[in-house]
Order: structure tokens, then sequence, then C-alpha cells
């Protein structure tokens, strides 16, 4: 196959760029338009390989991917390309619009023209692969709202679409405009929606790396509210595995939750990632005394949990890593790779609270 991945020089992007070039014989066309989130040195790796190529590119310029496609001519489009940060869609929605909605909206008329200009035999074959968020759900019961009942509800591919931020409502957008791609015009798509990933070459904006270099560099570890939100955490290298599936085996006008059954509260990553560090890097006092309590996160969602049921039935999926041997290989990493935090973070951002407003909202 030929794949065309956009937002391949961020993080989940690289990864799946990482492992197919690693572990497939398909090409992949890398369309990026390197925004802080997007660095090639995450892709260090691979670059040398005849099956991969990288086209700078916004998502946005009809004319720019319409050259890209008509010229790499892909089998399958693998769409990751986006603003992914939720605090900065609080201080700034306007780039979540454009590259979320209006951005997927060219990316799929492009494709779409592309796709109708294919023999058939190439046409029945294509696939258009959105990747989504879990975030699209809106929040699950947290413990504490439903004392004595035995089983709290997952997100599964029926639970209807109810978006809290600015960033999950544009990743909403999205995923309705790929559907109606589907239903109106036969375009062959598919979806998923996962969980919060973590590991290696994630920007430090994030709360796991954010609070590994924060810790290593004696400062506070900033914990939104009481840090009692629940996420439902995956190692990236398995979200990767798991795209490949579904681009590759997934069924067309499907949808894939995809989680890592690792309900954890904010609190709790955070203490672990202290233990890891005071074991790993040892020091008089412990890093869990940097932890700071801020100011909850205006509309902040309070769980997120996924079944990935259908993940494990149908495309015989699942995680490799558990929470803890993941976060010990992320830490580990961050360890080892000091030179990439300090070239991806290029001055602009020093790890400053963003998405903060001066108003307060109760939900009800
Ligand atoms: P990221 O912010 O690390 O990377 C986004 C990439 O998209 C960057 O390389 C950036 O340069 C590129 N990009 C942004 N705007 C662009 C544009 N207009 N044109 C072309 N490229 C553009 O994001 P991520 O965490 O790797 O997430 C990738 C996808 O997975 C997103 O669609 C996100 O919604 C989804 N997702 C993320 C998570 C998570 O935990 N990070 C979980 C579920 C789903």
């Amino acid at each position: 196959m030929k794949i065309l991945v956009t937002g391949g020089a961020g993080f989940i992007g690289s990864a799946v760029v990482r492992h197919i070039i690693k572990n497939t014989k398909n090409s992949v066309l890398n369309v990026d338009k390197l925004t802080y989130a997007g660095n090639l040195e995450s892709l260090k790796s691979i670059e040398q390989s005849k099956q991969y190529s990288f086209a700078k590119v916004d998502i946005c310029d009809s004319q720019a991917l319409k050259d890209v496609f008509f010229k790499f001519k892909p089998d399958a489009v693998m769409h990751l390309a986006a603003e992914s940060h939720v605090d900065r869609s609080i201080t700034g929605p306007s780039d979540f619009i454009q590259t979320n909605i209006v951005g997927t909206y060219t990316l799929l008329e492009v494709a779409r023209e592309y796709w109708n200009s294919l023999e058939a035999d190439k046409k029945t074959a294509f696939r258009f692969h959105h990747i989504s968020t879990d975030e699209v759900y809106g929040d699950l019961p947290h413990p504490d709202e439903v004392k004595g009942e035995k089983e709290l509800p997952l997100f599964t591919e029926q639970t209807a679409y109810a978006p809290s931020s600015p960033y999950s409502a544009s990743k909403a957008s999205s995923d309705h405009l790929v559907r109606a791609w589907l239903r109106t015009y036969g375009f062959p798509t598919i979806i998923s929606n996962c969980s919060n990933n973590y590991g290696p070459y994630h920007f430090p904006e994030k709360l796991i790396p954010l609070v590994i270099l924060n810790a290593l560099e004696g400062k506070a570890l900033p914990v939104y509210g009481k840090g009692d939100q629940i996420r439902d955490w995956l190692y990236v290298e398995d979200h990767a595995r798991a795209l490949y599936k579904v681009v590759s085996e997934g069924l067309v006008g499907e949808t894939y939750n995809i989680g890592g059954h690792n309900e954890m509260q904010n609190i709790e990553v955070v203490n672990t990632i202290c233990t890891i560090l005071d074991e790993l890097v040892p020091k008089k006092s412990r890093y869990s005394e940097q932890i700071t309590f801020v100011n909850d996160r205006p509309g902040h969602d309070r769980r997120y949990a996924i079944d990935s049921s259908k993940m494990s039935k149908e495309l015989n999926w699942t995680p490799a890593e558990t929470f803890e041997t993941g976060l010990r290989k992320t830490v580990q990493w961050y360890l080892d790779n000091q030179t990439w935090c300090n070239n991806v973070q290029d001055g602009s951002y020093q790890r400053e609270r963003l998405g903060e407003l001066n108003i307060q909202f109760q939900k009800g």
C-alpha cells in the first residue's frame, strides 16, 4: 500500500509512521504543516528509508493537497493532522476550527476528487481513515457520583456525542463530516476514537511529559483541581499498531473505539511518575513534594473510559503495555532524550499554564 499520513510529524502520527516503515513494506507520504507540535526530529530513525517521504503542506490548502494526492497516488489516507491540546483550544479556539473542521473538510473534498479519478479496483480498495478521540463523547459518571453502582459505564461505538471543549467539539464536527461523506457520496471512510495516549516524543505541554520535565528541573508539578479526573491511558505504540490494523483490516463505515483499560486519576499518574523518578534519579527530597494543586480547567471532563472489545473481537488487537510498563519506558525515554526535549521547545512556550479563564463555571 501507499499510505498518505497527515500529521505524521506529531506525537501519534510519528509513532504511526515509524511503525509502518519499520514493520511493513508499505510506503508513507507524511503530509504535515509543522506547527509547534510537529517535529521532523521524531522521524530521524526512519527518515533515510526509501519507503518514506515528506511534504510540508497545510491541510487547509486545497491546491497543495491536490498536488500531493495526484503525484503520490495513495491507496489509503490516515488523517491525524489536528490541533490537539484542550488548554490551547480554550485560550484560542480559532486554529482548532480552522484545522480540525475546515482542514478535514478540505482534505475530504480533495481525497474524494482523487478517489473519483481512480479505476474501479483501486476505487473499491481505497480507504480514508479518520483518527479521532474519545473526548467527542463528553464525560462519564465518576465513581464519586455513582456510589453503590457495581459497574461504571464505558464509551462504546454507540455512545452519543456530547463534546465539552472547543477541541473536542471541533473533533466531533470532523467526525460528523467524515460520516456524512460516507453516507452521501459513498466515500469509503473508517473512524477510530481513542483514549489518552502517552509515550515517547510527546510535546511537553501535555500532563505526562510536562510532569517528567518539570520534576527534573525542580519546578512545580501542576495538578488541576483535586486531580481526581479519570483518564484511560494507552501507550502510543499500542495505538499506532491499532491504527494500522484499522486502516488495513477495518471495514468501511465502521467506528472502532481504542483504549488501554487503564483508568487512572490524574493525581495517581503524577504520583506514579514521582515514584519512578525517586528510583531512577534519586535526590534528597521526594519529587511528590513538588506537586502543586492549581485551579481546575474550565469545563473539565471528569471521567473517560473506553470499551475496546470491538477492536479485540473483530481486529484481534489488544494493548501490549500495562500502564506500569509503559510509564516506566516513557520516563526512561525522556531521561535519555533531553536533546529532543530541548530542540522541540523553541522558546515560545515555557510550560506555562494555558486555558485558564477568569470566570467560575458550574454545571447544572
Ligand atoms: P499533535 O498535536 O502531537 O500532532 C498534530 C500534528 O498535526 C503535528 O505534526 C502538526 O504539525 C500537524 N498539523 C497541525 N495542523 C496542521 C495543518 N493545518 N495541516 C497539516 N498538518 C497540521 O497531535 P497528536 O497527539 O499526535 O494527535 C494526533 C491525532 O490523534 C489528532 O487528530 C488527535 O485529535 C487524535 N488523538 C489524540 C490523542 C492523544 O492522547 N494525544 C488521543 C486520541 C486521539
